[in-house]
C-alpha cells in the first residue's frame, strides 16, 4: 500500500502537499490569470516545526508566507495579524489564506502520531490537540480558564470542551476532536475576514487538514473548502470542483 492509500483510509480526498499546492497554482492561473508572484499567502498552521520541515516548496513562489497561526493552527495573529498581512499584497492581485490544524498518521496507517528524525517511538502530532484531548477525557477542563502562561493551550481547551460529547463519543476521538478544530478556525477565519480591508482584487480562502506523514513519507493534505471573492463585486465563488476535476 503507498502512503497516499494509507493516508486517504482516513481522508478520502487527500493528495500529497506537492501534489496540492500544484493543482492550487493551476486552479488559481486559469480561473483568475494570477501567477504566484501576484499573491499574497498567508498561512494559519499549527507551530510544530514537523510543519516547517514538511513545508512544501513550490508554496514558497507565493508572497509570504504570513503565519497566523499558533497552537494546531487557530489564527491567534487575529485581526492585527490579518489587517497587516493583507496590506502587503500586490494591487493587481489576491490575497490567499490558508488555515488547517494538522494530524499525524504513521506508515501502519496509526493516527494522531509520527515518527520524528532522529527519535526511537512515535510522537503526538498534534501534540497540543492530544493534550487537550487528555486533559477532556480526565474531566480536567474547567468551563472557561484560560491563563497568561498557556493561553493558546487553554483556548484549544475551550473549543474541546464544548464539543465534549462529540469528542468523547467518536470512534476516533483525535479524528474528531480535529474535525472540532477544523471548525473553529474556519469560524474564526470568517470572523477576521470580515474585519480586513484588502487593496487587491480577489481574496482566496482554503480551509483543510494538514496531514503530516512519518519523517520519511512527505505531508499531505485534504481541502474541505476553496473559494474567492470577487473584491469588485463581494461575490464568493466555490473552485473546489475546478480543484477536485
Ligand atoms: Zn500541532
Amino acid at each position: 500500500m503507498t502512503h497516499l492509500e494509507t493516508v486517504r483510509k482516513w481522508y478520502p480526498k487527500a493528495k500529497t502537499s506537492i501534489e496540492v499546492v500544484d493543482k492550487f497554482l493551476d486552479v488559481i492561473e486559469n480561473r483568475l490569470g494570477l501567477k504566484p508572484s501576484q499573491l499574497m499567502h498567508a498561512d494559519s498552521l499549527c507551530c510544530d516545526d514537523v510543519n516547517t520541515i514538511q513545508y512544501p516548496p513550490r508554496a514558497m513562489e507565493l508572497l509570504g508566507p504570513f503565519h497566523l497561526g499558533g497552537l494546531n493552527g487557530y489564527p491567534f495573529a487575529g485581526v492585527t495579524g490579518m489587517n497587516a498581512f493583507a496590506h502587503h499584497v500586490p494591487e493587481d492581485g489576491a490575497v490567499v489564506v490558508f488555515y488547517a490544524p494538522h494530524i499525524g498518521i504513521t506508515k501502519d496507517g496509526t493516527i494522531g502520531e509520527i515518527h520524528r528524525m532522529g527519535q526511537s517511538s512515535n510522537s503526538s502530532c498534534c501534540g497540543a490537540a492530544k493534550g487537550a484531548l487528555g486533559k477532556l477525557l480526565n474531566n480536567e477542563i474547567k468551563e472557561g480558564e484560560i491563563t497568561d502562561l498557556d493561553y493558546q493551550m487553554n483556548t484549544i481547551e475551550q473549543i474541546f470542551l464544548k464539543q465534549a460529547d462529540r469528542i468523547k463519543s467518536a470512534e476516533s476521538q483525535i479524528f474528531e476532536a480535529t474535525e472540532v478544530m477544523y471548525e473553529a478556525i474556519n469560524e474564526r477565519i470568517e470572523k477576521l475576514v470580515a474585519k480586513t480591508n484588502y487593496p487587491c482584487k480577489y481574496v482566496v480562502l482554503i480551509g483543510g487538514i494538514y496531514i503530516n506523514g512519518d519523517r520519511d513519507m512527505g505531508s499531505f493534505c485534504e481541502y474541505k473548502r476553496f473559494d474567492y471573492i470577487d473584491l469588485s463585486t463581494n461575490k464568493r465563488i466555490n473552485l473546489m470542483e475546478d480543484f477536485y476535476a
